[in-house]
């Protein structure tokens, strides 16, 4: 049941051996610091009334009030909303956000509502929680299956209970309603920055580089394009439904068409032959970066070893396991891990959040010239130190984050200065 979460407490203590980290901080992060379940019940169109889960997970606010998105899919558990919301504040932390973590999430197909369910269930979901968020307490911001509009909506209900806009309640809104330019696309893109930053250490040149992505949402869909502009071929693409790969290369703004016209990546044009293949045989074919940008656990102890790839860029949450990672490593593949790779829209999150505190807004370069500023010099310190120590990228970015996090803690007094 607690089987992800228990894996991500595995590798914090991995990356705490390498340390020295003050047991108060353990203790801390062993458990959430709270989680609200709450069941949203929901005026459907035929008049009935449909209940549906829902949670939200604060789980660390030691470097700063909780963010994190809130997750619309049918599988959605505890255990993975605790977990995300865990990978949070260590996303947080590594990119030197001002934030701890959280996530909230609900169990639901959003392909089976109606518009006007969707926005009720969202409502629902603020009503539920009001008490719970707030711009200085718990941030939520999109995740999968929701869009910019979910979250006006949501903003606007919270606004509603509290009786003033209060638009810094949640990010990634639309620009009319306070949302910040560049949130679209920073998750694609900060994984594109992080890429490119690392790309002569890591032996790439962009137009002798293979590209697999895993996953064609908002964030596969930005960093295959932006990848592409820049001279990579993309060779494997692929969404729910299926994958399509072709070695002589694909343009994802025609697989986008294609999705929005047919609803799948299959079948879309190509520039040679297209296979048409599972998401599993996908993540097994020849190319240099594979970039996971779907769902956890999607690369394990079982399919590792078939995986061709030199260099994973990890832009969904958690998508190897820690059998996959452990193999990888073994055969000398990289893995720059999602707390930092996926790490840019949570970064434009802030900077969405610090605009609406201060009621100014930037510029779209400015945007793009602070998230590089943010991740580049972290994906190199990153790199030089798994490199030093001799250990994989993963534990590093644990390293990393758990040292600010540590910080923290030391700021407020440890045993050590209590009781000497
Ligand atoms: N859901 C995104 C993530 O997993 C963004 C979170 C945010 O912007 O707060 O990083």
């Amino acid at each position: 049941m607690s089987q992800l979460f228990n894996e991500a407490k595995r590798r914090l203590k991995d990356a705490a051996k390498h340390l020295e980290v003050d047991p108060d901080l353990l203790e801390k992060l062993k458990y959430p610091k709270e989680t609200l379940s709450a069941s949203l019940l929901v005026r459907m169109d035929d008049g009935s009334r449909r209940s549906f889960k829902a949670w939200r997970c604060r789980y660390d606010d030691t470097r700063g009030p909780t963010k994190g998105g809130i997750r619309f899919h049918p599988n959605v558990n505890l255990d993975e909303v605790m977990t995300l919301a865990f990978w949070m504040a260590f996303k947080c932390a590594i990119v030197n956000l001002p934030f701890g973590g959280a996530k909230g999430g609900v169990a639901v197909d959003t392909s089976t509502l109606s518009k006007h369910e969707y926005e009720r269930l969202a409502r629902a979901y603020v009503k539920a929680f009001s008490g719970f968020i707030g711009p200085d307490r718990d941030i939520p911001a999109p995740d999968m299956y929701a869009n910019e509009m979910v979250m006006g909506w949501m903003a606007d209900e919270y606004s509603a209970i509290v009786g003033q806009p209060s638009p810094a309640v949640i990010t990634g809104k639309p620009i009319e309603l306070g949302g910040s330019l560049g949130r679209n696309d920073a998750t694609g893109r900060g994984g594109y920055y992080v890429l490119r930053h690392l790309e002569s250490v890591l032996g790439l040149s962009a137009e002798k580089t293979k590209v697999i992505v895993q996953g064609f949402g908002n964030v596969g869909f930005h960093v295959a394009h932006l990848l592409r502009n820049d001279g990579f071929k993309i060779v494997g693409l692929s969404d729910s439904r299926g994958a399509i790969y072709d070695p002589d290369g694909l343009d994802p703004l025609d697989v986008m068409q294609h999705k929005q016209d047919t609803g799948s990546v299959m079948g879309a044009r190509t520039y040679g032959k297209a296979q048409e293949l599972t998401n599993a045989d996908l993540l097994e074919q020849e190319c240099d970066v594979l970039i996971p940008a779907a769902m956890e656990h999607q690369i394990t102890s079982e399919n590792a070893p078939n995986v061709k790839a030199k260099v994973i860029l990890e832009l969904a949450n958690g998508p190897i396991s820690p059998g996959g990672d452990k193999n990888l490593y073994e055969r000398g593949i990289v893995v720059i891990p999602d707390i930092l790779a996926n790490a840019g829209g949570v970064t434009v999150s802030y900077f969405e959040w610090v605009q609406n505190k201060a009621g100014f807004y930037w510029e779209l370069e400015d945007i793009h010239a602070r998230l590089r500023r943010r991740l580049e010099p972290e994906a190199i310190r990153l790199w030089n130190l798994s490199n030093e120590k001799g250990i994989d990228m993963r534990t590093s970015a644990y390293m990393m984050a758990l040292e600010r996090l540590n910080a923290a803690v030391a700021a407020h007094g440890t045993r050590a200065y209590f009781c000497s």
